[in-house]
Protein backbone atom coordinates (compact mmCIF):
# COMPACT_ATOMS: atom_id res chain seq x y z
CA UNK A 1 0.00 0.00 0.00
CA UNK A 2 1.23 3.73 -0.72
CA UNK A 3 1.56 6.40 1.86
CA UNK A 4 -1.58 8.12 0.42
CA UNK A 5 -3.73 4.98 0.95
CA UNK A 6 -3.06 5.52 5.14
CA UNK A 7 -4.83 7.97 7.48
CA UNK A 8 -3.72 11.70 7.01
CA UNK A 9 -3.12 14.04 9.99
CA UNK A 10 -6.54 15.17 10.97
CA UNK A 11 -8.49 12.13 10.49
CA UNK A 12 -5.55 10.77 12.87
CA UNK A 13 -6.63 13.62 15.30
CA UNK A 14 -9.76 12.93 15.02
CA UNK A 15 -9.42 9.54 16.40
CA UNK A 16 -6.89 10.41 19.20
CA UNK A 17 -10.14 13.21 20.02
CA UNK A 18 -12.18 10.25 20.30
CA UNK A 19 -10.29 8.43 22.33
CA UNK A 20 -9.24 10.89 24.59
CA UNK A 21 -12.73 12.94 25.66
CA UNK A 22 -11.70 16.00 27.81
CA UNK A 23 -8.39 15.34 27.97
CA UNK A 24 -7.14 18.27 26.33
CA UNK A 25 -3.48 18.35 27.06
CA UNK A 26 -2.49 14.87 25.98
CA UNK A 27 -4.32 15.93 22.46
CA UNK A 28 -2.63 19.21 22.77
CA UNK A 29 0.92 17.34 23.10
CA UNK A 30 0.19 14.51 20.20
CA UNK A 31 -0.86 17.57 17.88
CA UNK A 32 2.22 19.36 18.14
CA UNK A 33 4.14 15.76 17.96
CA UNK A 34 1.93 14.36 15.07
CA UNK A 35 2.14 17.20 12.87
CA UNK A 36 6.08 16.76 12.08
CA UNK A 37 5.76 13.20 12.62
CA UNK A 38 3.49 12.87 9.22
CA UNK A 39 5.34 15.23 6.96
CA UNK A 40 8.33 12.93 8.22
CA UNK A 41 6.43 10.02 7.49
CA UNK A 42 5.01 10.95 4.20
CA UNK A 43 7.68 8.80 2.27
CA UNK A 44 7.91 5.89 4.71
CA UNK A 45 5.35 3.49 4.34
CA UNK A 46 6.22 1.20 7.03
CA UNK A 47 5.73 3.67 9.84
CA UNK A 48 2.00 3.93 8.34
CA UNK A 49 1.26 -0.05 8.04
CA UNK A 50 3.08 -0.33 11.55
CA UNK A 51 0.73 2.14 12.94
CA UNK A 52 4.12 3.30 15.03
CA UNK A 53 2.31 6.74 16.03
CA UNK A 54 -0.81 5.53 17.04
CA UNK A 55 0.83 3.26 19.34
CA UNK A 56 2.70 5.64 20.91
CA UNK A 57 -0.05 7.63 21.68
CA UNK A 58 -1.63 5.44 23.15
CA UNK A 59 -0.15 4.01 26.41
CA UNK A 60 0.96 0.80 27.17
CA UNK A 61 -0.79 1.33 30.66
CA UNK A 62 -2.11 3.43 33.28
CA UNK A 63 -2.65 2.43 36.75
CA UNK A 64 -4.87 4.51 38.64
CA UNK A 65 -5.12 3.56 42.76
CA UNK A 66 -6.29 5.24 45.99
CA UNK A 67 -4.35 6.78 47.92
CA UNK A 68 -5.73 7.49 51.79
CA UNK A 69 -3.65 8.93 54.42
CA UNK A 70 -4.77 10.73 57.32
CA UNK A 71 -3.84 14.27 58.79
CA UNK A 72 -3.24 15.90 61.39
CA UNK A 73 -6.41 16.64 63.10
CA UNK A 74 -7.11 12.90 62.59
CA UNK A 75 -8.89 13.61 59.59
CA UNK A 76 -8.96 10.23 57.15
CA UNK A 77 -8.18 11.95 53.13
CA UNK A 78 -8.36 10.35 50.06
CA UNK A 79 -6.68 11.45 46.93
CA UNK A 80 -6.00 9.42 43.38
CA UNK A 81 -2.77 8.08 42.18
CA UNK A 82 -1.36 7.46 38.78
CA UNK A 83 1.41 6.28 37.09
CA UNK A 84 1.56 5.83 33.26
CA UNK A 85 3.47 3.43 31.76
CA UNK A 86 3.67 5.21 28.11
CA UNK A 87 6.47 3.00 25.91
CA UNK A 88 9.54 1.21 27.06
CA UNK A 89 10.85 -0.15 23.58
CA UNK A 90 14.28 0.99 24.04
CA UNK A 91 14.76 0.99 28.16
CA UNK A 92 12.59 0.32 31.32
CA UNK A 93 9.69 3.46 31.77
CA UNK A 94 11.13 6.56 33.27
CA UNK A 95 9.80 10.02 34.14
CA UNK A 96 9.17 12.56 37.30
CA UNK A 97 6.30 11.98 39.91
CA UNK A 98 4.04 15.02 40.25
CA UNK A 99 1.92 15.92 43.45
CA UNK A 100 -0.36 19.10 42.83
CA UNK A 101 -3.94 19.67 42.73
CA UNK A 102 -3.95 20.18 38.97
CA UNK A 103 -3.20 16.69 37.99
CA UNK A 104 -5.01 14.90 36.35
CA UNK A 105 -4.84 11.43 34.08
CA UNK A 106 -4.96 13.79 31.14
CA UNK A 107 -1.75 15.85 32.57
CA UNK A 108 -0.13 12.59 33.50
CA UNK A 109 -0.51 11.28 29.89
CA UNK A 110 0.55 14.24 28.20
CA UNK A 111 3.90 13.86 30.31
CA UNK A 112 4.28 10.73 29.44
CA UNK A 113 3.85 10.85 25.90
CA UNK A 114 6.18 13.86 25.93
CA UNK A 115 9.09 11.84 28.31
CA UNK A 116 9.25 9.23 25.72
CA UNK A 117 10.44 11.47 22.92
CA UNK A 118 12.78 13.70 25.47
CA UNK A 119 14.37 10.32 26.54
CA UNK A 120 15.15 8.85 23.50
CA UNK A 121 16.84 12.12 22.60
CA UNK A 122 19.55 11.89 25.32
CA UNK A 123 20.56 8.56 23.48
CA UNK A 124 20.31 6.86 27.16
CA UNK A 125 17.87 3.62 26.89
CA UNK A 126 15.02 4.89 29.05
CA UNK A 127 11.62 4.45 27.94
CA UNK A 128 8.71 7.05 28.47
CA UNK A 129 6.46 7.31 31.94
CA UNK A 130 4.89 9.81 34.31
CA UNK A 131 3.04 9.76 37.33
CA UNK A 132 1.43 11.54 40.45
CA UNK A 133 -1.55 12.50 42.53
CA UNK A 134 -3.82 15.77 42.87
CA UNK A 135 -2.22 15.96 46.34
CA UNK A 136 -1.24 19.62 47.65
CA UNK A 137 1.97 19.51 49.49
CA UNK A 138 1.78 23.17 50.27
CA UNK A 139 1.06 23.73 53.77
CA UNK A 140 1.31 20.28 55.23
CA UNK A 141 3.45 19.31 57.94
CA UNK A 142 6.48 16.92 57.53
CA UNK A 143 4.54 14.49 58.79
CA UNK A 144 1.33 14.47 56.95
CA UNK A 145 3.72 14.87 53.68
CA UNK A 146 5.66 11.43 55.14
CA UNK A 147 2.39 9.90 55.50
CA UNK A 148 0.90 10.55 51.96
CA UNK A 149 4.66 9.71 50.54
CA UNK A 150 4.15 6.07 52.46
CA UNK A 151 0.53 5.41 51.39
CA UNK A 152 1.32 6.18 47.58
CA UNK A 153 4.09 4.01 47.46
CA UNK A 154 2.52 1.23 49.24
CA UNK A 155 0.62 0.70 45.75
CA UNK A 156 3.26 2.12 43.59
CA UNK A 157 6.01 -0.74 44.21
CA UNK A 158 4.27 -2.66 43.03
CA UNK A 159 4.27 -1.47 39.03
CA UNK A 160 7.97 -0.46 39.30
CA UNK A 161 11.42 -1.68 39.93
CA UNK A 162 14.87 -1.19 38.29
CA UNK A 163 14.44 -2.91 34.88
CA UNK A 164 10.85 -1.78 34.79
CA UNK A 165 10.23 1.68 35.76
CA UNK A 166 12.11 4.22 37.42
CA UNK A 167 10.47 7.46 38.68
CA UNK A 168 12.05 10.39 39.59
CA UNK A 169 10.79 14.12 41.27
CA UNK A 170 8.84 16.67 39.35
CA UNK A 171 6.06 19.50 40.71
CA UNK A 172 5.99 18.77 44.25
CA UNK A 173 8.17 16.16 44.42
CA UNK A 174 11.59 16.81 45.63
CA UNK A 175 14.63 15.74 48.00
CA UNK A 176 12.28 15.24 50.91
CA UNK A 177 9.34 13.30 49.10
CA UNK A 178 11.84 11.08 47.20
CA UNK A 179 13.47 10.09 50.58
CA UNK A 180 10.30 8.79 52.17
CA UNK A 181 9.18 6.92 49.15
CA UNK A 182 12.40 5.33 48.69
CA UNK A 183 12.02 4.84 52.68
CA UNK A 184 8.45 2.88 52.10
CA UNK A 185 9.95 0.57 48.84
CA UNK A 186 12.83 -0.09 50.70
CA UNK A 187 10.19 -1.59 53.78
CA UNK A 188 8.01 -3.41 51.74
CA UNK A 189 10.49 -5.42 49.49
CA UNK A 190 13.37 -5.63 51.98
CA UNK A 191 15.32 -4.69 48.61
CA UNK A 192 17.81 -1.61 48.41
CA UNK A 193 17.46 -1.21 44.35
CA UNK A 194 17.67 2.02 41.99
CA UNK A 195 13.95 2.41 41.85
CA UNK A 196 13.85 6.03 42.38
CA UNK A 197 16.52 8.61 41.07
CA UNK A 198 16.58 11.99 42.52
CA UNK A 199 17.81 10.09 45.82
CA UNK A 200 19.58 11.65 48.64
CA UNK A 201 24.05 12.04 47.98
CA UNK A 202 24.18 9.62 51.30
CA UNK A 203 21.84 6.97 49.38
CA UNK A 204 22.60 6.09 46.20
CA UNK A 205 21.63 10.13 44.58
CA UNK A 206 23.93 11.04 42.00
CA UNK A 207 25.85 14.46 41.90
CA UNK A 208 24.28 17.13 39.66
CA UNK A 209 21.10 15.63 39.47
CA UNK A 210 19.22 18.57 41.61
CA UNK A 211 20.90 20.92 39.00
CA UNK A 212 20.92 19.19 35.76
CA UNK A 213 17.44 20.67 34.89
CA UNK A 214 17.33 24.08 34.64
CA UNK A 215 21.37 24.16 33.67
CA UNK A 216 20.81 21.80 31.02
CA UNK A 217 17.86 24.26 29.50
CA UNK A 218 20.79 26.82 29.58
CA UNK A 219 23.08 24.63 28.25
CA UNK A 220 21.13 24.11 25.71
CA UNK A 221 20.25 27.99 25.46
CA UNK A 222 24.23 28.21 25.23
CA UNK A 223 23.81 26.10 22.40
CA UNK A 224 21.61 27.42 20.40
CA UNK A 225 23.14 30.93 20.77
CA UNK A 226 26.33 29.55 19.64
CA UNK A 227 24.83 28.08 16.34
CA UNK A 228 24.06 31.65 15.66
CA UNK A 229 27.70 33.34 16.95
CA UNK A 230 26.07 34.53 20.10
CA UNK A 231 26.27 34.16 23.73
CA UNK A 232 24.52 34.35 26.89
CA UNK A 233 27.12 36.75 28.48
CA UNK A 234 25.53 40.37 28.88
CA UNK A 235 22.05 39.33 28.15
CA UNK A 236 19.12 39.48 30.60
CA UNK A 237 16.64 36.72 31.56
CA UNK A 238 13.39 35.98 32.67
CA UNK A 239 12.80 33.36 34.01
CA UNK A 240 9.22 31.79 35.90
CA UNK A 241 9.05 29.06 38.12
CA UNK A 242 11.37 29.29 41.48
CA UNK A 243 11.71 25.66 42.65
CA UNK A 244 14.58 23.19 41.27
CA UNK A 245 14.61 24.21 37.58
CA UNK A 246 14.16 27.58 37.54
CA UNK A 247 16.80 28.27 40.50
CA UNK A 248 19.52 26.20 38.86
CA UNK A 249 18.64 27.81 35.26
CA UNK A 250 18.66 30.99 37.33
CA UNK A 251 22.21 29.95 38.62
CA UNK A 252 24.09 28.83 35.46
CA UNK A 253 22.68 32.33 33.54
CA UNK A 254 24.38 34.29 36.40
CA UNK A 255 27.78 32.05 36.49
CA UNK A 256 27.72 32.52 32.43
CA UNK A 257 27.62 36.29 33.05
CA UNK A 258 24.08 36.66 32.13
CA UNK A 259 21.48 39.12 34.46
CA UNK A 260 18.28 37.37 35.24
CA UNK A 261 14.88 39.23 36.55
CA UNK A 262 12.14 37.49 37.38
CA UNK A 263 11.22 34.34 39.75
CA UNK A 264 7.84 33.56 40.11
CA UNK A 265 5.23 31.29 41.88
CA UNK A 266 1.44 30.39 41.18
CA UNK A 267 0.86 33.88 43.22
CA UNK A 268 2.80 35.78 40.89
CA UNK A 269 6.40 36.96 39.96
CA UNK A 270 8.79 39.35 41.23
CA UNK A 271 11.02 41.83 39.34
CA UNK A 272 14.31 42.88 40.57
CA UNK A 273 15.99 45.50 38.15
CA UNK A 274 19.40 44.73 39.83
CA UNK A 275 19.30 41.48 38.62
CA UNK A 276 18.90 38.19 40.87
CA UNK A 277 22.10 37.01 41.86
CA UNK A 278 24.04 34.44 43.60
CA UNK A 279 23.40 35.60 47.34
CA UNK A 280 19.52 35.87 46.18
CA UNK A 281 19.25 32.90 44.56
CA UNK A 282 20.54 30.70 47.66
CA UNK A 283 18.19 32.86 49.81
CA UNK A 284 15.28 31.87 47.47
CA UNK A 285 15.94 28.11 47.57
CA UNK A 286 16.28 28.68 51.07
CA UNK A 287 13.23 30.30 51.70
CA UNK A 288 11.44 27.36 48.98
CA UNK A 289 12.58 24.40 50.26
CA UNK A 290 13.45 24.86 53.96
CA UNK A 291 11.21 27.43 54.94
CA UNK A 292 8.61 26.10 51.97
CA UNK A 293 7.56 30.05 51.94
CA UNK A 294 5.93 32.33 48.80
CA UNK A 295 8.20 34.30 46.28
CA UNK A 296 6.43 37.48 47.43
CA UNK A 297 8.40 37.70 50.52
CA UNK A 298 11.79 38.79 48.41
CA UNK A 299 10.39 41.82 48.21
CA UNK A 300 10.81 42.78 51.92
CA UNK A 301 14.34 40.80 51.91
CA UNK A 302 15.88 42.98 48.48
CA UNK A 303 14.96 46.57 48.27
CA UNK A 304 14.28 47.73 44.28
CA UNK A 305 12.65 44.64 43.85
CA UNK A 306 8.70 44.50 42.90
CA UNK A 307 6.34 41.50 43.44
CA UNK A 308 3.42 41.37 40.47
CA UNK A 309 0.48 39.66 41.95
CA UNK A 310 -1.72 36.88 40.25
CA UNK A 311 0.71 37.89 36.89
CA UNK A 312 3.08 36.57 34.65
CA UNK A 313 6.37 37.78 34.29
CA UNK A 314 6.31 38.12 30.35
CA UNK A 315 5.90 41.68 29.44
CA UNK A 316 9.27 42.56 31.38
CA UNK A 317 11.57 43.34 28.67
CA UNK A 318 14.42 40.93 28.27
CA UNK A 319 16.84 39.49 25.94
CA UNK A 320 16.07 35.39 27.05
CA UNK A 321 13.26 33.54 28.18
CA UNK A 322 12.82 30.48 30.67
CA UNK A 323 9.72 28.94 31.27
CA UNK A 324 10.33 27.03 34.42
CA UNK A 325 7.17 26.63 36.28
CA UNK A 326 4.53 24.57 34.91
CA UNK A 327 2.61 23.63 31.37
CA UNK A 328 0.44 26.32 29.21
CA UNK A 329 2.08 29.14 31.14
CA UNK A 330 3.20 31.34 28.17
CA UNK A 331 0.41 32.34 25.82
CA UNK A 332 0.11 33.94 22.60
CA UNK A 333 -0.34 37.33 23.20
CA UNK A 334 2.52 36.62 25.61
CA UNK A 335 4.55 35.12 23.27
CA UNK A 336 4.27 38.61 21.22
CA UNK A 337 5.01 40.48 24.32
CA UNK A 338 8.19 38.76 24.41
CA UNK A 339 8.79 39.22 20.83
CA UNK A 340 7.98 42.66 20.56
CA UNK A 341 10.30 43.55 23.86
CA UNK A 342 13.45 42.29 21.70
CA UNK A 343 13.47 38.67 22.74
CA UNK A 344 15.93 36.83 21.35
CA UNK A 345 15.83 32.90 22.45
CA UNK A 346 13.15 30.97 24.69
CA UNK A 347 14.31 27.76 26.34
CA UNK A 348 11.84 25.56 28.18
CA UNK A 349 12.78 24.30 31.55
CA UNK A 350 9.25 23.14 32.49
CA UNK A 351 7.43 20.59 30.21
CA UNK A 352 5.05 22.41 27.30
CA UNK A 353 5.09 25.80 28.73
CA UNK A 354 4.45 27.65 25.93
CA UNK A 355 0.75 27.03 24.07
CA UNK A 356 0.42 25.73 20.43
CA UNK A 357 -0.21 29.27 19.28
CA UNK A 358 2.46 30.61 21.10
CA UNK A 359 5.11 28.40 19.61
CA UNK A 360 3.46 29.78 16.08
CA UNK A 361 4.17 33.12 17.51
CA UNK A 362 8.12 32.10 17.94
CA UNK A 363 8.19 30.33 14.80
CA UNK A 364 7.24 33.04 12.54
CA UNK A 365 9.34 35.88 13.97
CA UNK A 366 12.20 32.96 13.64
CA UNK A 367 13.25 33.52 17.56
CA UNK A 368 15.31 30.93 18.69
CA UNK A 369 12.64 28.18 20.67
CA UNK A 370 14.21 25.17 22.46
CA UNK A 371 10.98 23.10 23.23
CA UNK A 372 10.84 21.48 27.02
CA UNK A 373 11.52 18.20 25.31
CA UNK A 374 15.07 18.88 24.27
CA UNK A 375 16.07 21.86 26.54
CA UNK A 376 14.83 20.07 29.64
CA UNK A 377 16.30 16.85 29.11
CA UNK A 378 19.02 17.28 31.19
CA UNK A 379 17.29 16.02 33.86
CA UNK A 380 16.20 13.00 33.24
CA UNK A 381 19.68 12.43 31.15
CA UNK A 382 21.30 12.47 34.81
CA UNK A 383 18.95 10.49 36.25
CA UNK A 384 19.76 7.77 33.85
CA UNK A 385 23.60 7.83 34.95
CA UNK A 386 21.96 8.02 38.29
CA UNK A 387 20.74 4.40 37.52
CA UNK A 388 24.33 3.61 35.91
CA UNK A 389 25.85 4.11 39.17
CA UNK A 390 23.18 2.29 41.03
CA UNK A 391 23.74 -0.75 38.96
CA UNK A 392 27.30 -0.47 39.24
CA UNK A 393 27.27 0.23 42.59
CA UNK A 394 29.74 3.26 42.23
CA UNK A 395 29.51 6.88 42.56
CA UNK A 396 30.92 9.33 39.57
CA UNK A 397 32.09 12.78 40.95
CA UNK A 398 30.66 15.94 40.04
CA UNK A 399 33.08 17.17 37.70
CA UNK A 400 32.98 13.85 35.46
CA UNK A 401 29.05 14.52 35.69
CA UNK A 402 29.03 17.91 35.00
CA UNK A 403 31.35 16.74 31.63
CA UNK A 404 28.82 14.75 30.73
CA UNK A 405 25.93 16.75 31.13
CA UNK A 406 27.49 19.22 28.84
CA UNK A 407 28.38 16.73 26.04
CA UNK A 408 24.69 15.16 26.86
CA UNK A 409 22.98 18.80 25.28
CA UNK A 410 25.35 19.38 23.22
CA UNK A 411 24.54 15.81 21.65
CA UNK A 412 20.63 16.75 21.94
CA UNK A 413 20.90 19.82 20.50
CA UNK A 414 22.99 18.64 17.30
CA UNK A 415 20.22 15.95 17.15
CA UNK A 416 18.44 18.90 16.71
CA UNK A 417 19.75 20.45 14.20
CA UNK A 418 20.16 17.31 12.13
CA UNK A 419 16.39 17.40 11.29
CA UNK A 420 15.15 20.77 12.25
CA UNK A 421 17.80 22.80 10.00
CA UNK A 422 15.72 24.33 7.58
CA UNK A 423 16.22 26.25 4.00
CA UNK A 424 18.26 29.87 5.20
CA UNK A 425 19.44 27.84 7.97
CA UNK A 426 16.67 28.70 10.67
CA UNK A 427 16.56 25.57 12.81
CA UNK A 428 12.81 24.19 13.73
CA UNK A 429 13.88 22.41 17.25
CA UNK A 430 10.41 21.38 18.13
CA UNK A 431 10.74 19.38 14.67
CA UNK A 432 14.20 18.36 15.01
CA UNK A 433 13.68 17.37 18.37
CA UNK A 434 10.67 15.28 17.37
CA UNK A 435 11.52 13.89 14.85
CA UNK A 436 15.20 12.59 16.53
CA UNK A 437 12.82 11.34 19.37
CA UNK A 438 10.42 9.27 17.40
CA UNK A 439 13.11 8.11 14.63
CA UNK A 440 14.28 5.87 17.77
CA UNK A 441 11.52 4.78 19.21
CA UNK A 442 9.46 4.03 16.03
CA UNK A 443 12.84 2.20 14.78
CA UNK A 444 12.60 -0.47 17.78
CA UNK A 445 9.12 -1.00 17.69
CA UNK A 446 9.69 -2.54 14.34
CA UNK A 447 11.85 -4.63 15.50
CA UNK A 448 9.31 -5.91 17.99
CA UNK A 449 6.67 -6.69 15.28
CA UNK A 450 3.57 -6.45 16.51
CA UNK A 451 3.20 -6.09 20.24
P1 LIG B 1 9.04 22.54 41.79
O1 LIG B 1 7.90 21.97 42.52
O2 LIG B 1 10.38 22.53 42.41
O3 LIG B 1 8.70 24.04 41.37
C1 LIG B 1 7.59 24.36 40.61
C2 LIG B 1 7.47 25.86 40.50
O4 LIG B 1 6.45 26.18 39.56
C3 LIG B 1 7.08 26.51 41.81
O5 LIG B 1 7.64 27.78 41.85
C4 LIG B 1 5.55 26.56 41.67
O6 LIG B 1 4.94 27.57 42.45
C5 LIG B 1 5.41 26.90 40.21
N1 LIG B 1 4.10 26.45 39.72
C6 LIG B 1 3.55 25.21 39.81
N2 LIG B 1 2.32 25.20 39.29
C7 LIG B 1 2.09 26.46 38.87
C8 LIG B 1 0.99 27.08 38.23
N3 LIG B 1 -0.12 26.42 37.93
N4 LIG B 1 1.11 28.42 37.92
C9 LIG B 1 2.24 29.11 38.22
N5 LIG B 1 3.30 28.57 38.82
C10 LIG B 1 3.22 27.26 39.14
O7 LIG B 1 9.06 21.79 40.36
P2 LIG B 1 10.24 21.67 39.32
O8 LIG B 1 11.06 22.91 39.33
O9 LIG B 1 10.88 20.36 39.49
O10 LIG B 1 9.42 21.58 37.94
C11 LIG B 1 9.08 22.74 37.17
C12 LIG B 1 8.79 22.31 35.73
O11 LIG B 1 9.93 21.64 35.18
C13 LIG B 1 7.63 21.33 35.56
O12 LIG B 1 6.99 21.59 34.32
C14 LIG B 1 8.34 19.98 35.45
O13 LIG B 1 7.58 19.02 34.77
C15 LIG B 1 9.56 20.39 34.65
N6 LIG B 1 10.69 19.47 34.74
C16 LIG B 1 11.26 19.18 35.94
C17 LIG B 1 12.34 18.32 36.00
C18 LIG B 1 13.09 18.10 37.27
O14 LIG B 1 14.19 17.49 37.19
N7 LIG B 1 12.63 18.53 38.41
C19 LIG B 1 12.82 17.62 34.80
C20 LIG B 1 12.22 18.07 33.57
C21 LIG B 1 11.16 18.94 33.57
P3 LIG B 1 4.08 27.19 43.77
O15 LIG B 1 5.14 27.00 44.83
O16 LIG B 1 3.23 28.36 43.99
O17 LIG B 1 3.33 25.92 43.45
Amino acid sequence: MAVSDHVDLATFMEGVKKRNPGQTEFIQAVHEVAQDIFEFMSDKVEYHEAQILRRIAEPDRVVSFRVCWEDDNHNIRVQRGWRVQNNNAIGPYKGGIRFHPSVTESVLKFLAFEQTFKNSLTGLPMGGGKGGANFNPRGKSDGEVMRFCQSFMSELYRHIGPNTDVPAGDIGVGGREIGYMFGQYKRLTNRWEGVLTGKGQEYGGSQMRPEATGYGAVYFLQNMLKHQGNDVEGHSAVISGSGNVATHAAEKITQLGGKVLTLSDSGGFIHDPDGIDQEKIDWVKHLKTVERGRISEYVDEFKGATYHEGKRPWDVACDLALPCATQNELNEDEAKSLVSNGCKGVSEGANMPTTLEGVKVFHDAKILYGPGKAANAGGVAVSGLEMSQNSERISWNQERLGDMLTDLMEGIHEKCTEYGEQDGGYVDYVKGANIAGFKKVADAMLAFGVV
